[in-house]
């Protein structure tokens, strides 16, 4: 939602379906904007589209794989997100001094002072996209055909909204593929078309576009041109306000080239810098879309839908 003076249509629309979810109790908010607890009935569908996601991509016996919310700041530093994404990425400060230093840090909070002076970037950040852990472990050869990996985790993105479908914390599940660049490719349009009758097959008006990142500042505006010249990323929208919003993207298919697999140095076989991949879904941005076509009452929505997630 844009900061101005008069909310639009459209972010009147995000703030009705906000307080729609909040009535119905499916989230519950907290103090700061895009960080919500969510319900029961709310992890139920989560659950239920975990397992059907998981049955979808069964046919590539990917190696199942999860790391938890932050990872290396050593290996966030092999990537070029604070380049690209500097305004969405959280660096996780600790305090590591003495007792003295302690002492201060106290006082000064017990001033109303700031105290994050005391504090120092930990060994760690928050992940930002689940993918990247992985490729920090992938250094060095592939097996031979390349491997196939099914993730699930928290990403973080610091961008505070009061548009529920932007999260600062949210899951995401991803099946990623690194291996030779044809093989790459041909994945990345392959799982694009089962994710896109997935997802239709739960009722949702989804459609597939090319993505548009906001890439951070005047270096970032080349990268967005680029990758919309190359169809590098395809995003699965689904709109979700009429004609107020072209659609909100629950899914996205990623053709990284070696953008990762060049910063971690991942080699296929035959020596090349290997090409990767990735089909990612965003959880909880699917089961808001769910709610937003179905309903807030997950008894009311249609039968089929309900079989499919087992609810
Ligand atoms: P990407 O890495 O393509 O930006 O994100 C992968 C998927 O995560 C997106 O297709 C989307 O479903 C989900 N996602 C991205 N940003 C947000 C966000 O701010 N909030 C939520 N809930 N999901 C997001
Ligand atoms: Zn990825």
């Amino acid at each position: 939602m844009t900061d101005v003076l008069a909310p639009t249509a459209l972010d009147l629309a995000r703030l009705e379906f906000r307080d729609e979810l909040l009535a119905s109790g499916l989230l519950v908010g907290t103090s700061v904007p895009g960080i919500y607890g969510r319900s029961g009935d709310f992890e139920r569908v989560i659950a239920g589209l975990d397992r059907i996601l998981g049955e979808a991509f069964a046919a590539l016996d990917a190696t199942v794989l999860r790391f938890p919310p932050v990872y290396p700041r050593a290996d966030f530093e092999r990537t070029d997100y604070i380049a690209s994404f500097p305004d969405l990425s959280g660096i996780v400060s600790s305090f590591e001094d003495g007792d003295r230093e302690h002492r201060e840090l106290l006082a000064a909070r017990e001033e109303g002072r700031a105290y994050e002076g005391w504090l120092k970037p930990a060994d760690v950040v928050l992940t930002n996209a689940i993918c990247h852990p992985l490729y920090a472990t992938l250094e060095g050869t592939l097996p031979s055909g390349g491997g196939t990996y099914d993730l699930s985790g928290y990403g973080f993105r610091h961008e505070p909204s009061f548009d529920p479908m932007r999260l600062q914390s949210f899951r995401m599940r991803e099946f990623v593929f690194v291996g030779t660049p044809d093989a790459a490719q041909l994945y990345r349009d392959t799982w694009l078309d089962t994710s896109v009758a997935l997802l239709a097959s739960l009722g949702l008006a989804v459609q597939a576009v090319p993505a548009n990142d906001p890439f951070f500042g005047r270096a970032g505006k080349m990268l967005v041109s680029a990758q919309l010249r190359e169809n590098l990323k395809v995003e699965i929208i689904v709109p979700l306000y009429g004609d107020l919003h072209e659609g909100t993207a629950i899914a996205s298919a990623n053709c990284q080239r070696d953008h990762l697999t060049h910063a971690f140095d991942i080699r296929t076989t035959d020596g090349e810098v290997a090409h990767g991949a990735c089909v990612a879904f965003g959880m909880e941005r699917t089961v808001l879309a769910l709610v937003r076509t179905h309903g807030t009452d997950l008894e009311a929505w249609p039968v089929d839908v309900r079989a499919l997630l087992g609810l």
